[in-house]
């Protein structure tokens, strides 16, 4: 009864994951097996509608926008103006102008270091962030605190992979002037309480800007229901191109807010005396932006949300759930991040055999993992590894994926017994 049960749930499971013919490179093999992809959290793969986007733009409404009257000029601007109001809409956005397309999320949080950062952090401040983060969540911090004399606070986490709350809301003291986390860890899969946060942080008045990248493919975002003063993320991790990604910011903090690039379409007016700056979001999108890739990810979006993201969780979770047992009953196997609240990662370690050797073998196989410090190297410290190796999953994946996943894991430990 219960194997009719779980293998019916299963059926039910993938039924979703017929979506994958619309992924062409899904039906490459590698190393003559069927390619498994399970490297989604460091770069996602792109469906057809949305390669077909990118070409009909190239094919037919290429031209620069926003400096032009004729015909391609006056469609390139209506669409990529077009793909911001998809976006803004897609994360519900208050305002379209609250929308900021950067080149990723990297480019996104270096903005808010940048503009809101080096203006209103000072020296003797303090900058709370997470052990979770991602180096594009530290590294842009820890430059700003250098050159203001400011100091950055660490949220700690428990063995679980889970921040330790209590912990947070000590951290949250009068100097204060910035809460950086990530929304989903790319290294552990932990979902962060994101909205406890920002309520604890904004009742000592202090913004909040969340590393949405690995949260976005995998749940419906609202930014006015969190209430996050920043949120950053990638298109190419949400099935879209490389090069693009947004900012997302609340307009009251766009418009105090400094400039992180100068040039072209940021400005009102150019003297050698005197420039005017552009109103938010052109003042942050300085130069010919992404046009493509930024009307593309609009067609990302369509896709994702088309999809729906009650199925995607229920897939995905199914999918975890099972990933996460079949490792469990592997000897020797253990898995880094066990957080109640996980999303699509799995993260683990071989005893005895250092992740490269075990991504070299699954490679054989066809299965794509990544190794490595995942760019979160204090998480790796916090639990003693230099690496781990990583499983991560988006709604296209099966659990027959998950089954050569366990089989090259099996045969790794016998290549090294
Ligand atoms: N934050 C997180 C949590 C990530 O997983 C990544 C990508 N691995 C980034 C930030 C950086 O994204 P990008 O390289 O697209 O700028």
């Amino acid at each position: 009864m219960n194997a009719l049960h779980s293998s019916l749930k299963r059926a039910q499971s993938d039924g979703l994951a017929r979506i994958r013919d619309d992924f062409p490179i899904l039906k490459l093999r590698v190393n003559g097996r069927p390619l498994v992809f399970l490297d989604n959290a460091a770069s996602s793969q792109m469906p057809q509608p949305v390669i077909d986007r990118w070409v009909r733009y190239q094919t037919s409404q290429h031209a620069n926008i926003h400096r032009a009257v004729h015909h391609l000029s006056e469609v390139a601007t209506a669409e990529y103006e077009g793909a911001r109001k998809k976006l803004a809409a897609f994360i519900n956005a208050r305002e379209e102008r609250e929308v900021i397309f950067t080149s990723g999320t990297t480019d996104a949080i270096n903005l808010v270091a940048h503009g809101y950062g080096r203006r209103f952090i000072g020296a003797g401040d303090e900058i709370v962030l997470t052990t979770l983060e991602h180096h594009s969540n530290i590294v842009p911090w820890q430059m700003v605190a250098e050159e203001k004399g400011a100091t950055i606070r660490v949220v700690p986490v428990n063995d679980r992979g889970e921040l330790i709350f209590e912990e947070y809301l000590r951290l949250l003291g009068p100097r204060t002037k910035l809460v950086g986390v990530g929304h989903v860890s790319n290294a552990l899969g932990t979902v962060n309480p994101v909205r406890e946060m920002i309520q604890a942080a904004h009742e000592k008045g202090v913004p909040v800007l969340v590393d949405g990248a690995q949260a976005v493919p995998h749940m419906k975002l609202d930014v006015q229901a969190l209430d996050c003063d920043f949120y950053a993320f990638s298109g190419h991790k949400m099935f879209g191109p490389t090069g693009i990604g947004v900012l997302y910011g609340k307009a009251e903090w766009l418009e105090k807010m400094q400039p992180y690039k100068g040039g072209g379409d940021m400005i009102l007016s150019v003297t050698f005396e005197k420039t005017t700056y552009n109103v938010p979001p052109h003042k942050f999108e300085a130069g010919t932006p992404p046009i493509a890739a930024a009307i593309t990810l609009g067609a990302a979006a369509d896709y994702l949300a088309g999809v729906g993201f009650d199925l995607i969780h229920a897939h995905e979770t199914d999918l975890l759930d099972y990933a996460t047992d079949q490792v469990n009953r592997l000897p020797d196997v253990r898995i880094i991040g066990t957080a109640e609240k996980k999303a699509a990662v799995l993260s683990f370690v071989v005893d005895g055999v250092h992740p490269h050797d075990v991504g070299t073998l699954l490679n054989e196989e066809g299965v794509a993992i990544r190794t490595g410090h995942h760019c979160a190297q204090p998480v790796m410290q916090r639990f003693g590894i230099p690496a781990t190796s990583r499983a991560s999953f988006a709604f296209y994946n099966t659990h027959a994926e998950v089954d050569a996943l366990v089989a090259g894991i099996k045969r790794v430990q016998k290549v090294f017994r």
